[in-house]
């Protein structure tokens, strides 16, 4: 099919010809590699020896073979093959699915691991811009019904016409693993960022917070920030129209994805961040108050006891009392 438009996806994905980058040794002395995992290019500074990092690597490759909905085998693959049968899963996948059930629910199907179909036909992760037939969208829409999903103590059973999406909360859930492994290998210091989920282990060797930026979505990837957050052991999420998305005929189409209409959700949100010590729980949410938008959206925050903040288009900027914010300029 032919690609009409400009795509940007998980921070140049669909351009990439490597699986990790080399080791680099930055002036602070940590050592920095990228991953390309889970459809995104993910980033890990610490300081530990490549050894050590090359272990985290080959973890965030498992936790790929278990939860990418493209790897035959995987967890997520064989529900959504599994044409209503139950299916048993890995006690990771389950934790995953709780959390995602949970916040389906307190967020009234903002957030919904259901929305899989109607997922499948933006091709977000394939490198098309390519708007989906109107009818084949309704038609996935009316089948993305989270309720209908049944959870047992280890495993699953979907209705066959549903296929499930963890795009919008597994990356959290994997950087937590992931900081826990580097901590257990005794890891004092380092800042990981999977997709739009920084993770952070300790402090900086200097002993200071981490001061997180948060990208300006009109600016420079990773050089242009409207705001800092601090993080000690903590996890800073961003759910932003920028992270992936596509522009056909002068519009820009991200994949957030509002389940009750399938189309990209049309508010005048560009970014919406929360900090939690869970960036699974954080992942899940981002996701759900980018769709619910300030107002609904901090209720939601609140009730998972968690910070956040909204930067709208107009450049407005909401957010909670207990946010360590500095703002640029
Ligand atoms: P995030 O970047 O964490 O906000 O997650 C967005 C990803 O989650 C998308 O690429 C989809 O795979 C999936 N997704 C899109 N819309 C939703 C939604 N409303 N609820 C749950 N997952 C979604
Ligand atoms: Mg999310």
């Amino acid at each position: 099919m032919s690609c009409p438009g400009i795509v940007h996806c998980g921070a140049g994905y669909v351009s990439l010809t490597w699986k990790r980058s080399k080791f680099s040794v930055s002036e602070d002395g940590s050592i920095n590699v990228k991953g390309a995992y889970f459809d995104t290019i993910n980033t890990i500074r610490a300081w530990c020896s490549t050894s050590t990092l090359d272990e985290a690597l080959a973890e965030c490759q498992k936790y790929s073979e278990l939860l990418s909905k493209t790897v035959p085998g995987s967890d997520v693959w064989r529900v959504n093959h599994a044409r209503g049968e139950t299916v048993t899963v890995n006690e990771k996948t389950m934790a995953i699915l709780r959390l995602a059930q949970e916040v389906s629910e307190a967020s009234g199907g903002a957030f919904n691991i259901a929305v899989g179909p109607a997922v499948e036909l933006w091709h977000f992760t394939d490198g098309m811009a390519v708007l989906p037939d109107a009818k084949a969208l309704a038609d996935a829409v009316a089948r993305a019904d989270f309720t209908k999903i049944r959870l047992e103590e280890n495993a699953i059973r979907v209705p066959p016409e549903t296929l499930i999406d963890l795009g919008g909360i597994a990356k959290g859930y994997i950087a937590d693993r992931i900081a826990d492994f580097l901590r257990e290998r005794g890891v004092k210091s380092a800042m990981l960022n999977f997709g739009g989920n920084v993770v952070t282990v300790g402090n900086k060797p200097d002993g200071s917070s981490w001061k997180v930026g948060l990208q300006n979505p009109l600016g420079r990837r990773g050089e242009d920030f409207w705001a800092f957050v601090e993080s000690r052991d903590s996890t800073v999420v961003t759910s932003g129209i920028y992270e992936r998305g596509f522009e056909l005929n002068g519009q820009w189409y991200h994949h957030i994805l509002d389940p009750r209409t399938g189309w990209p959700v049309q508010n005048n949100l560009l970014a919406v961040t929360a900090c939690a010590k869970s960036s699974m729980l954080a992942d899940a949410l981002t996701t759900a108050m980018f769709v619910l938008g300030p107002a609904e959206g901090s209720q939601l925050a609140e009730k998972f006891d968690v910070d956040v903040v909204f930067l709208e288009k107009n450049n407005r900027v909401t957010y909670t009392e207990g946010l360590n914010i500095t703002f640029v300029g």
